[in-house]
């Protein structure tokens, strides 16, 4: 062990001591007013979290999880529907897809942004669907099933690549739904308007999670789901309060997945600094392109094309000898994540399913190789210089011991 200080993964603590003072006033006012859940603070919260946005409405809710599940129901995804999204990702974007009524289907991922492919969307609905033009649907013909949507998932802060995206799903008719839990804040250069747009604001809906530690998280757990169409809100907002708009009168069966008045007003308390800590996020992300270099060789750094604007909510790099790296910087106080070690399609959760090791290579190799580190806004520089150090001292020393092997072998 050294005697470093340590660099936490996350550091939770300095901002919510920062803004004590406002946030103790939050949970004064709900005590005084016993005003708990719905209310003016919630829907203020809404107001300007969908105004963060870019969109029309945002629908609190209590978790990320829910404002998925409510944003597929709502938008009309229906039981025994297929919806495609990517194996590389928190379980909670296939629990809100299985828990709405649908089953999922697997794409790949681009090696590149770890995001979904969409080259592989495309040959999965020629290749294993058709479009029925009397049903106007796109039919998967193993099953019969109707595929309904797409879930692109804008993964460690980084939005999926919308255009061609859209476009795929406007010709299959197909709704897309952005599981946007990673991304509050991250934009996507559209050719076709030639201007960027806000996570949150290009799909029919789309889910964000208010979880403590993403880029905007509430004390315990909160979410939020976005559309610019009336009638979805409208289904989104009975979805949560068990179905009714007028109390006791109960249009269809919903949820109990309310948004709670304590958290909507810690949550927009925060989101007044949201802008500026998604901006010390891209300069810590900047500065570790920097430490590391232009090329190193055997560390491959987060890929940010021209038409992304992303919001780190990680910091993810590959390397060789992923989990001894992780002991390596654990040693020197240097806390690190894997998101995610096991790609859906291959936990037990989803067995079921029948996918089998191998059926998506891309996301199966970074699975093995990703590593997180150290990202929040108030990261120092210094601290990331001691994470880039350590890193590539480890990475020397590893191709040092290849190459040695390598050398002891041919003779
Ligand atoms: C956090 C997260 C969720 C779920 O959000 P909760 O608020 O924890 O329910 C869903 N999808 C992704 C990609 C996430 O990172």
């Amino acid at each position: 062990m050294t005697n470093n200080p340590p660099i936490p993964f996350l550091d939770l603590v300095t901002p919510h001591k920062e803004l004590e003072k406002e946030l103790c006033d939050v949970f004064r006012t709900a005590l005084n007013t016993a005003g708990f859940i719905g209310g003016r603070v919630v829907e203020d919260f809404e107001k300007q979290f969908a105004a963060f946005c870019d969109a029309e409405y945002c629908v609190g809710v209590s978790s990320g999880t829910d404002a998925l599940r409510f944003a597929l129901m709502a938008a009309g995804v229906k039981a025994g529907d297929i919806v495609i999204t990517v194996p590389n990702t928190f379980i909670a974007t296939v629990e809100a897809i299985s828990q709405a009524g649908a089953s999922p289907a697997f794409v790949d991922v681009d090696e590149r942004t770890y995001n979904i492919d969409v080259r592989r969307v495309k040959q999965y609905l020629q290749e294993e669907c058709h479009f029925d033009a009397d049903a106007g649907a796109t039919i998967h013909r193993k099953t019969g099933r109707r595929v309904a949507a797409i879930v692109p998932v804008h993964l460690y802060g980084q939005m999926a690549d919308m255009d061609p995206l859209l476009d795929v799903a406007d010709r299959y008719g197909l709704l897309v739904i952005e599981d946007a839990c990673q991304a509050h804040g991250a934009q996507y250069f559209s050719k076709k308007d030639q201007r960027w747009h806000k996570a949150g604001s290009m799909g029919v809906a789309a889910a964000f999670s208010f979880y403590p530690g993403k880029n905007l998280g509430a004390c315990g757990e909160a979410g939020a789901a976005t559309t610019n169409d009336a009638e979805v809100a409208k289904k989104m907002r009975m979805l949560r309060d068990h179905g009714q708009a007028r109390k006791y009168y109960h249009d269809l069966e919903g949820y109990n997945g309310r948004l709670d008045a304590i958290q909507a007003g810690i949550l927009g308390i925060k989101l007044q600094h949201l802008a500026e800590w998604n901006e010390r996020r891209r300069t810590n992300a900047g500065r570790y392109g920097e430490l590391f270099g232009p090329s190193p060789d055997s560390v491959i750094l987060p890929h940010e094309p021209a038409w992304s604007k992303g919001v780190y909510h990680l910091y993810v790099i590959r390397v060789d000898s992923r989990d001894e790296l992780q002991r390596y910087l654990a040693e020197d106080g240097i806390g690190t994540g894997i998101h995610y070690p096991v790609p859906l399609h291959q936990q037990k959760a989803y067995a079921e399913l029948g996918y089998k090791d191998g059926d998506f290579p891309v996301s199966e190799r970074v699975a093995a190789d990703i590593v997180s580190l150290p990202m929040f806004p108030g990261l120092e520089a210094r601290d990331q210089e001691r994470v880039v150090r350590q890193v590539i001292a480890f990475s020397r020393a590893r191709a040092q011991k290849v190459a040695l092997a390598a050398g002891t072998g041919s003779y």
